[in-house]
């Protein structure tokens, strides 16, 4: 099927790997994204060793190797006390463990490289300013219609336009959020502004009464990406940038720790963003005739188990695999469909429970972390260049 002729909708983390992963199997991709010019938020993202094999896959494992950090040691960390409930050493034992790193990046430069990656095989290869609105497909192929009065046809077509995904509308059902009672603050600091809190671990997430509070290196450790997760209803909007105060982040916090208020005072005042948190169930179709879903258009999930950007890059990387093994876009479709359904479906529902877990953890009377080594093992273990399609 490497005549085939594939249209993205979506330049996100999952769009720009699957497109990747298709031209490196010979296959000719256009990917239209909305957006007037490309870039990612001031965000880190953690890619765990499956997300990373998948990174490998398309020829991205010396990009990570480089610019990536590897946090060398993670810690839970009690709210109030500042102690650690429980420690892991991460220094090389993901790649023993899981046969692959686990690294923490800037989103923006991931981006930057899938994006350069995706050019490189073919510079026409990303159209900007494509919103795409509608489609009509037969048997033989698919037209898809942008805003901007564009029409396009391709053989197939995948969505890849994230958790309010358009493509998925036109052809399933539009998604359903529902506000969890729970939002989400973010923001980047210069590492040098909050050395004196750093302390336990390189990597820590700090559990308190219905909150949580996450903050780990970035850049070899030039930058430090913060992230807290409170149960409140006082806002409802969903986006990732929308402007938060210092005041209202700390309003969350009050009886934290030092070094959690420290860090949230050093955040400089227009870095700091909140989001609403939306939940949405696993849908039991991805596939309509000659269109399919990958990443949040089809799975969207909750942040706790910081699994979203990562079953977005397992989903390109099977989806182009499952293009190249079969002889017709209708098997192969349903060849994505059987090896991700399972897999994603468990991991929105294990990443709903892990909220669940740290919500109503009582830090004073802590007994254990919620995931096993057993579940560990079977999100991380996952090899998505491999795995049977
Ligand atoms: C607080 C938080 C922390 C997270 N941390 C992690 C983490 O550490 N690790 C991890 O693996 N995941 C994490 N995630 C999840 C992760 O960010 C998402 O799952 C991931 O970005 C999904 O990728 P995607 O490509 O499917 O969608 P997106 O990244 O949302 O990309 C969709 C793209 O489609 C474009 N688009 C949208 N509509 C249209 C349209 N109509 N026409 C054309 N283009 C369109 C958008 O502009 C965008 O470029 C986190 C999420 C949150 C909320």
């Amino acid at each position: 099927m490497r005549d085939l002729s594939v249209s993205v909708i979506g330049a996100g983390m999952g769009g720009l790997t699957a497109a990747l992963a298709l031209q490196k199997l010979g296959f000719k991709v256009r990917v239209y994204e909305q957006a007037p010019a490309l870039g990612e938020v001031g965000a880190g993202l953690t890619i765990s060793p499956n997300a990373t094999r998948a990174l490998d896959f398309v020829g991205l494992g010396p990009f990570m190797a480089e610019a990536a950090d590897k946090p060398s040691a993670g810690a839970l960390v009690h709210y109030r006390t500042g102690e650690a409930l429980t420690r892991t050493q991460r220094d090389g034992s993901f790649k023993d463990t899981y046969g692959a790193e686990y690294y923490q990046i800037h989103r923006a430069d991931l981006h930057d490289a899938l994006v350069a990656a995706v050019r490189a095989h073919d510079e026409e290869a990303i159209r900007l300013s494509h919103a795409f609105d509608h489609l009509e497909q037969d048997e033989n192929g698919v037209t898809a219609s942008f805003k901007n009065g564009t029409k396009i046809s391709s053989d197939v077509l995948i969505g890849a336009d994230g958790s309010r995904s358009a493509v998925r509308g036109s052809i399933i059902d539009t998604v359903q959020p529902k506000f969890t009672g729970q939002a989400a603050f973010r923001g980047m600091v210069p590492a040098e502004a909050v050395e004196p809190y750093m302390t336990i671990a390189n990597s820590t997430t700090t559990m308190g009464p219905g909150h949580i509070f996450t903050r780990y290196y970035l850049r070899h450790e030039k930058l430090v990406n913060v992230v807290g997760i409170a149960k409140t209803d006082a806002w409802k909007e969903e986006g990732w940038s929308i402007p938060a105060t210092r005041e209202e982040f700390l309003t969350e916090y009050q009886g934290w720790n030092d070094n959690v208020i420290g860090i949230i005072n050093a955040i400089p005042k227009d870095k700091i963003f909140k989001w609403a948190l939306f939940d949405r169930d696993p849908i039991p179709e991805w596939t309509v005739g000659r269109t399919t879903l990958l990443g949040d258009a089809a799975h969207p999930m909750l942040p706790f188990l910081g699994m979203g950007a990562a079953m977005a890059l397992e989903d390109g990387v099977v989806l182009a695999r499952c293009l190249e093994k079969y002889a017709t876009p209708a098997e192969a479709f349903a060849a994505y469909e059987e090896a991700r359904k399972e897999r994603t479906k468990g991991v929105l529902l294990d990443s709903r429970k892990q909220g669940i877990w740290y919500q109503t953890s009582d830090p004073d009377n802590f007994t254990g972390f919620a995931s096993t080594g057993e579940l560990r093992m079977s999100l991380m273990g996952y090899d998505p260049a491999n795995v049977e399609i």
